[in-house]
């Protein structure tokens, strides 16, 4: 699905909203984008910056021209992208950005676009210099921030930007949609948790780890209800070996509160998302003395993976507090 397609389809107020935008010369200086973790920010950000400079605009980019295919091709001068989600952005980042905008744009629309990749991500000495390159909007220069986390932004960035939310899609929508897509029931009802594009659903479920993760996760899950020391042994010889670094011990740590949050829904007989794994959530509903604490125990380990830690280590500890938090012989 293009992101043409999936603005007019998911967010026709976005697509209104750039359109009226170009129509009406009214594009803002800077624009931030919010959404939610799994929406397709980025996309949508290089997807403006094409709009602004496509060769056949209707109004939004075209896609097909030698300008929108440069971009793609990431071959286009005078868009610049700082990508967060790869490294924190720093002071220099922003430095050096300013530096390439006091350069004659070379391209022939005369228009320089940056797109800054999850700001959250900044540095307060990279907010500080963002904030005096926004302060002075010059002509022809044009921001495209984009945010998972719009709450833990300063008012500052927010008061100088033009704050553009994504609306959040219904869950059983992007389940239908995933499965239209080619995934199977159950790998569609968990990625509707994470993603919100079918492309970026596909991409999830297709990869090696996800695969071996799912497999001896459920395993795992079917072993609640006996002794500790299987699970125990299980996890470590089975899970904590797949679970090499930091992104994908979030992610998984994002499953087992996605489990817990669903089999609580369950018990409360509301309806549950996770349909195919009914069998694994009410086997937690059984073991789980507190739905809450685990879920607490979860978050707070999640936040930890943000510090240098030792991965194997802090799911072996999480494992502990975990199954004292159960049930079990
Ligand atoms: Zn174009």
């Amino acid at each position: 699905m293009s992101i043409s397609h999936y603005l007019q389809q998911f967010q026709p107020h976005i697509h209104h909203l750039f359109s009226h935008a170009l129509t009406q010369k009214k594009w803002s200086h800077a624009y931030l984008l919010s959404g939610q973790k799994g929406t397709p920010l980025k996309e949508i950000a290089i997807y403006l910056a094409k709009s602004l400079v496509c060769e056949h605009g209707q109004p939004l980019a075209d896609d097909t021209c030698q300008t929108c295919r440069r971009i793609d091709a990431g071959d286009f001068v005078d868009l610049h992208v700082i990508d967060g989600q790869e490294a924190s952005i720093k002071k220099q980042d922003i430095l050096n950005l300013e530096q390439s905008f006091s350069v004659t744009s070379l391209e022939i629309f005369q228009r320089q676009i940056y797109i800054l990749h999850l700001v959250e991500t900044m540095t307060p000495e990279a907010v500080n210099a963002l904030l005096k390159f926004l302060e002075e909007p010059q002509q022809d220069i044009y921001a495209i921030l984009t945010t998972e986390s719009v709450h833990s932004l300063l008012p500052t960035i927010l008061s100088r930007s033009q704050v553009v939310t994504l609306k959040p899609i219904e869950q059983s929508r992007l389940v239908d949609l995933y499965q239209q897509a080619g995934l199977n029931e159950d790998d569609a009802q968990l990625a509707s948790f994470f993603y919100t594009t079918p492309e970026l659903a596909k991409a999830w479920v297709s990869t090696s780890s996800y695969v071996a993760l799912k497999k001896a996760t459920m395993e795992w899950l079917s072993l609640m209800g006996q002794k500790v020391s299987v699970m125990k042994l299980y996890f470590r010889q089975n899970i904590i070996p797949l679970i090499q670094d930091n992104t994908l011990a979030e992610q998984w740590f994002s499953w087992m509160i996605v489990f817990l949050q669903q089999s609580l829904r369950l018990q409360f007989h509301q309806k549950v998302v996770l349909k195919n794994f009914r069998s694994a959530l009410l086997l937690l509903n059984d073991t789980v003395i507190d739905h809450d604490v685990l879920v607490t125990l979860t978050e707070e380990t999640i936040h930890r993976l943000r510090l240098p830690v030792n991965v194997p280590l802090l799911l072996d500890q999480w494992l502990i507090r975990f199954t004292k938090g159960m049930r079990l012989l």
